[in-house]
């Protein structure tokens, strides 16, 4: 299993557009890992996590296409994940030539942003909306949290986040083969019957993905994570058999309120056993 990460910012990225603070200046001057962009990845080159507002960029700055993507898991709908205009521009009878059909897997809330964001052009895109068997180039298919979906190659289960005002955020568990995933942006700290159910359906991860929202600065906040809450979620991980000593962990999600450079930060989390991800890392497991 390939994991490739195409962005580990936080909303509006990092550095910020908009901001002049000192992590948003330090990270423009360092450049290389410290820019992020707006948080999405990929797995085998065809199944890509959120459906984001920065893959455009991504796609350019390391020179390929989605075209090949047959898969979209969304985690939620919040701006940073979803950019709804990628229903019209990925449908055959609108834009794209010569690209594999694709199932964007969502929930509902996530499904109505997306009609919403593509109004002008609804009624001339090839989609189905939960129709299995229906032959389109774009397949919407509704999700929910504790759904197992089988496609392809991959099992996957959802699992609810805690993510403030969110509605339906999802963790994805990930499996492949022998391999597999845990994908954890946006989320604080999770309700204690949450492991103990992850492992009743037999999990066990091979990478941890977290959110790192936070830093250093504090443990959790009422949406994110930071270092300290990271380490407590692979504590109660460990202690339901979820993941081991080889299990590799890494950040994601950093916000430029709460984060300096790539390489301090990382420095940091290497010092406690773990890494930060940048933008263009790729793991194989
Ligand atoms: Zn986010
Ligand atoms: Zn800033
Ligand atoms: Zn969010």
């Amino acid at each position: 299993m390939k994991l490739r990460f195409l962005g580990t910012g936080a909303s509006g990225g990092f550095p910020n557009p908009h901001c002049r603070c000192e992590n948003c200046v330090a990270a423009r001057e360092a450049g290389g890992k410290s820019i992020r962009m707006m948080c999405s990845a990929m797995i085998d080159d065809e199944l890509l996590i959120d459906f984001g507002p920065d893959l455009n960029g991504a796609c350019i700055r390391f020179g390929f296409d989605l075209a090949d993507i047959r898969w979209v898991l969304q985690t939620h709908d919040h701006g940073d994940h979803l950019l709804p205009l990628h229903a019209t521009i990925r449908a055959a009878s609108w834009a794209a030539q010569n690209a594999q059909p694709l199932t964007w897997y969502v929930n509902e809330v996530g499904l109505q942003a997306i009609r919403d964001g593509n109004r002008k052009s609804w009624e001339k895109i090839d989609l189905a909306i939960d129709e299995p068997g229906k032959d389109a180039a774009l397949n919407i298919v509704t999700i929910a949290p504790w759904q197992q979906l089988t496609f392809g190659e991959y099992e996957v289960l959802t699992i609810p986040s805690n993510h403030g005002s969110a509605k339906h955020p999802m963790l994805f568990a990930i499996r492949k083969g022998d391999r597999s995933l845990l994908y954890a942006s946006d989320t604080s700290e999770l309700p204690d019957e949450v492991w103990p159910c992850v492992a009743e359906y037999g999990w066990r991860f091979d990478i941890v993905v977290f959110d790192h929202n936070d830093g250093f600065q504090r443990a959790y906040s009422p949406t994110h994570s930071g270092s300290a809450g990271v380490l407590q979620e692979m504590e109660r991980m460990q202690a339901v058999g979820l993941v081991d000593e080889n299990t590799l962990l890494y950040g994601t999600h950093l916000g430029h309120h709460s984060n300096t450079i790539h390489e301090v930060e990382s420095a940091r989390a290497q010092a406690l056993g773990y890494d930060i991800a940048w933008d263009g890392l790729t793991i194989e497991v």
